[in-house]
Order: structure tokens, then sequence, then C-alpha cells
């Protein structure tokens, strides 16, 4: 085995694709410990600078203190503790929707979601450059599954008038809110009336919107002022924003009900340690009353963008936390991250599959926690690396 093993890691090695992890020995902050020394962090989803929060693990530790460090069963069994409750009831609450439902993480939500909303008679139609969970959850509901050009409305419902025709009993729109790699927003309000035009469901995992876009980081639907006849379906992630971990689907009481009845990424899963839900509800707490931190990052973002352009770096379309360079190249791109960590600063450096061949690029996230030195040092940084 090892050696038919091998010989694929070896091609991925040749094609400059080959990944390797970097351990950390400190706590996720704007400074990360690598090897003994300190890096400035622009490559964590940790954008309002939650995860090294004091109150949330002072939480975390409290919980801990109640429930132990397990749930020791699933949600259906004896898994579902008060503190999950309790979670699910603020998450509804703060996203304005009759329910919300934990999951284990973003992943598994994604799975769990669209595997029990549509099976072998249904359609999926997803964006080009949704997150793999998504493209995976669909591939594996036994569906017909296409994929749209990357937010084109027009192809979108090319794709849907072309379904009218046929025999698909359920048609389910997939979208990230903002995409992941790009930093760029799905055009919410434009799918929400395709898909009403079309009678098909509307799905928005905001993974990378929640806790940073809108007046109470409600995310791109707060932002956009959607209903929740526009956009019944969607997932949120904890690990990212909020700083801890696990994910959520806020949505009617049908919808819920059908994925505690149906969601087998739900179902057949150890809960999370409710000491993460009591973490997550200190966290929650903290992203709705500090606006400070989502205003400082519109502050940096701008600094950054304003920046960069001044030394002819060519950014993307994102007004979002996530700035990507493209560079193209699978070895400039690794080329570049390097020489950035020898200055002392870690970033993404991104290459296919997890972006489109040709289409390396470094990804360049901000967090609340950094300063505008930070953020000007690493402009100078990206200067010398050109
Ligand atoms: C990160 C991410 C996920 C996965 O969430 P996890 O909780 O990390 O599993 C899902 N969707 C999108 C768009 C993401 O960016």
């Amino acid at each position: 085995m090892d050696r038919v093993l091998e010989a694929d890691l070896q091609q991925r090695r040749q094609q400059s694709l080959y990944r390797d992890r970097i351990t950390i020995s400190s706590s996720c902050g704007e400074q990360l410990q690598v090897d003994g020394k300190q890096l400035h962090n622009f490559c964590s989803n940790d954008y309002l600078g939650l995860a090294g929060h004091g109150d949330i693990a002072a939480a975390f530790k409290k919980g801990v203190d109640t429930y132990g460090s397990g749930s020791g069963a699933s949600h259906l069994i004896s898994g579902h503790c008060e503190a999950h409750h309790v979670l699910e009831e603020q998450l509804a609450e703060f996203t304005g929707r009759p329910r919300a439902l934990l999951f284990s993480s973003g992943y598994m939500a994604n799975m769990g979601v669209i595997n029990a909303l549509v099976g072998r008679t249904d359609l999926v139609l997803q964006d080009y450059l949704n997150h793999a969970s998504l493209l995976d959850g669909g591939l594996l509901s036994r569906a017909k599954f296409q994929r749209y050009n990357h937010v084109d409305c027009d192809d979108l419902a090319a794709k849907l008038h072309a379904a009218d025709k046929g025999k698909s009993r359920r048609k389910l729109v997939v979208t990230d809110g903002v995409f992941s790699m790009d930093g760029d927003l799905a055009p919410a309000r434009q799918l929400a009336d395709i898909c009403h035009q079309h009678n098909s469901w509307l799905m928005v995992d905001d993974a990378h919107g929640f806790g940073v876009l809108g007046a109470t980081g409600g995310g791109l639907i707060e932002d956009g002022n959607l209903s929740m006849d526009q956009v019944p379906i969607l997932v949120g992630t904890l690990g990212k924003a909020f700083g801890t971990y696990g994910a959520f689907v806020a949505g009617s009481d049908a919808l819920i009900e059908t994925l505690i009845q149906f969601g087998r990424s739900y179902i057949y899963t150890t809960a999370l340690p409710p000491a993460v839900a009591v973490a997550t509800s200190a966290s929650l707490q903290l992203v709705r009353s500090e606006q400070w931190r989502r205003d400082k990052l519109v502050q940096l973002i701008a600094r950054f963008r304003s920046a960069a352009q001044q030394i002819g770096l060519k950014l993307m379309d994102s007004q979002t936390p996530i700035q990507p360079i493209l560079l193209g190249g699978d070895q400039q791109v690794m080329d570049s991250a390097a020489s950035l960590r020898e200055r002392g600063f870690l970033v993404g450096a991104i290459r296919p599959p997890t972006v489109p061949i040709g289409q390396a690029r470094l990804r360049i996230t901000l967090c609340a926690n950094h300063s505008e030195q930070q953020v000007d040092a690493l402009v100078d940084a990206l200067d010398q690396c050109q």
C-alpha cells in the first residue's frame, strides 16, 4: 500500500501542492508562537479577536466545572444538555428565527442539512466557488448536482429554467454568504428573487459573515435585511468570528424538526462538549454588544486596501476581512508566504484544489485585535516580497 501512496505524495510534492502543518504553541491571537518565534497572525478566521478572549475562556472553564469535559452521547440519546438548549434559543433570537439547531461543526452541518432536504429525485444547484463541505454535501445527497458560475444570477436562472421542464421534485440552491477564499459576497437578494420565481429553496452558509457583517453581527442576512421567506435555510459556524467551535442552522420549526429527524450528521455523532456551548453563549454576548470590533475591522480593511493599492498589489473585490492577493503560480505563492514568514508574518498560502487551478493566492485575513501599525508593517513586508 505505502508504495502506491508514496507515488501520489511524490506527485503532489512535484506539483508544489504538498501541504505541511505548522505547530502553534500559544493561544490564537494577533500574534502566534511558532517554533519559538512570535509571528504576526494574518491567517486565522478569528475575525473579531475572540478566540483568545479571557471572558470566553472563563465561561469555558465554568462550563467544565458544571458539565465535565464531554457530553457522553448524541443529542437524541443523552448528550443534549441545558447549555446546548440555552445556546440554541439565544441563536434563534440572534438570527430572528423561530429555532436554531447546533451541529458539531460547519462541515457536518452542511452535510446534514443538504442530505436531510434533498435526495435522488431532486436537484441541487451550487455556486462554483462554494465551500468544500457544501459541495460534498450535495454530491453525497445523490440529488442531481449542478454548479452555476460564481455569483452569476443569469446562469442560475437559466439552469433553474431548464430544470422547470424536467421532473425534479425539489430544487435547492446553495451558496456561501461570504466566499471563504475570495472574500466577496453572494448576491443574496437576487438569488432569493430567482428562487422565488422558480419555486426553489435557498440555503446560505454564512460561516464568514456571522459576527462580522450586519449592525449586530447577524451576517449577510442582517446586512441585506433579508427575511426567512427569502432565505429559509441559514447556516452559521462558531469556530470563526465566534472564536469557539461548532455550527448552527437557523430556520422554521419544520426545518429544524426535519433536521432532528433526518440529519444523519446530527443524529449519528456525539453532541459538542456542553462547556463549548457555555463558552459560545459568552462569545455571542460579546459579538452582539462590542460593536467596536466590527468598526475596527472596517477601518483596518480600508487601511490595508489603500496601502496595498499604493504599492501596486493586485487585490480582489472584497470588503470583508478576507483580503486575498492573487499570484497565480503555486510555487510563487509558497515562496512569497515563506519570505513573509521570515519577516515575521504568517499568511495563508492557498493552492488548488482549495481554489481553481492557476489561481493560487495569499489569503490575508484581518482581525479586530490587529493594530494599524501591524497592518502597515504587513504591507511593507509585502512590498519587500514583490
Ligand atoms: C469554515 C467553513 C465551513 C466549515 O466549518 P467548520 O465549523 O470549520 O467545520 C463551512 N462553510 C464555510 C463557507 C466555511 O468557510
